[in-house]
């Protein structure tokens, strides 16, 4: 079984969630599947191995995959929050939800100016989030060596929002 069929056995898609009209994609069973786990995050890192400094995860659910990326890759993990969660100054950027919007936050001293960061987070839908998580991380001086994400929903063209910059994806539906 490739990576790409295990995560399509044990992802579950839940229509009308979070609201009527919307097909959400769970993966937390794949991250509750150890070697799931431990396949999806070496499939996520091996295409950027030795490009990058630092893993980089989205607050929630990229921050399981970034600290296990980076603990696996012997590099720090840096995290983009929600607003109002990080104590010290931060970055913060806007960004479009499917309604209204969304602000996400990064302390502006994590890593030196240079650093080459891998950006991770479970789902790749209209680019919005990554997107704002990668001008959040030029604006602190780095350089963003690529994204992965476990799933890309691509209907969405959320790939043509990051630019030319790398995206991994595991799975495309
Ligand atoms: P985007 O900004 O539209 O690309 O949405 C991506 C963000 O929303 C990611 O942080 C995902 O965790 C979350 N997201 C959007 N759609 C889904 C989904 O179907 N399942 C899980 N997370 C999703």
């Amino acid at each position: 079984e490739t990576i790409a069929q295990t995560i399509d056995r044990l992802g579950a898609v839940i229509p009308d969630y979070p609201q009527p009209g919307v097909v959400f994609r769970d993966l937390t069973p794949v991250f509750a599947d150890g070697p799931a786990l431990r396949g999806v995050v070496d499939a996520l890192t091996a295409p950027f191995e030795g490009r990058f400094d630092y893993v980089v995860g989205v607050e929630a659910r990229g921050f399981l995959l970034a600290a296990a990326a980076a603990y696996a890759s012997g590099k720090g993990v840096i995290t983009v929050r929600k607003p109002g969660k990080l104590p010290r100054e931060v970055f913060a950027e806007n960004y479009s939800l499917e309604y209204g919007e969304g602000t996400l936050e990064l302390h502006r001293d994590d890593m030196p100016a240079g650093s080459r960061v891998l950006i991770l987070d479970d789902v790749l839908a209209t680019g919005g989030t990554l997107a704002a998580a990668a001008r959040l991380l030029r604006k602190a001086g780095a350089e963003v060596a690529g994204f992965g994400v476990v799933l890309e929903l691509g209907e969405l063209g959320g790939r043509e929002r990051l630019g030319d910059t790398p995206v991994e994806a595991l799975v495309r539906y």
